[in-house]
């Protein structure tokens, strides 16, 4: 397995949308491995592909604790096909927008269509913190960020701040 770089907002490939997979072959797992340690190492709980710069419908997730089992799901183009009335609230964070968090709200409970690492078709009803990670990762693929869910003046301050932490980090590598 090896690491991928992440894209950091602003970056216009953040805003596209990805496309579906047809095969899930060696290649593919090879990616979604290499996605995994990505994630892992970063740390985050979830990446979509766009986030290491791939515009195709795949995801990682780990919502496992730090001090138990790894158990690392993989979504090949994932489904979102029901989303309950109920809502929660979640601080979230995005590992292409570092250092910035924001209060989402979105529904509680969703229920997922997905193909497996193996290319098995599966369905998976997820609530709590699982659901609002899907949702957040399955955003990604159609280029929607967190961040869009604020007030435009909120989303522009985090924007103007992701801008000058790039600077930042340019100053130091020259
Ligand atoms: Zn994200």
């Amino acid at each position: 397995m090896s690491k991928k770089k992440i894209v950091i907002e602003p970056d216009p490939i953040l805003r596209k949308k990805s496309v579906p997979l047809d095969t899930v072959d060696d290649n593919l797992r090879k990616l979604m491995d290499d996605m995994l340690d990505t994630m892992y190492a970063a740390p985050g709980i979830g990446l979509a592909a766009v986030q290491v710069g791939i515009l195709k419908r795949l995801v990682v997730i780990d919502i496992s604790k730090e001090n138990e089992k790894k158990k690392p799901i993989f979504l090949v183009n994932p489904k979102i096909v029901l989303r309950s009335k109920k809502t929660s609230i979640y601080e979230e964070g995005c590992l292409s927008l570092p250092g910035h968090f924001a209060e989402i709200e979105r529904p509680k409970e969703c229920e997922v269509n997905y193909i497996d690492y193996h290319g098995k078709e599966r369905k998976l009803k997820a609530k709590g913190l699982l659901s609002t990670c899907i949702q957040h990762e399955v955003d990604h693929l159609d280029g929607v960020l967190f961040v869009d869910y604020l007030s435009k003046l909120k989303r522009d301050m985090i924007i103007k701040k992701l801008v000058r932490q790039k600077k930042e980090i340019g100053k130091i590598v020259i």
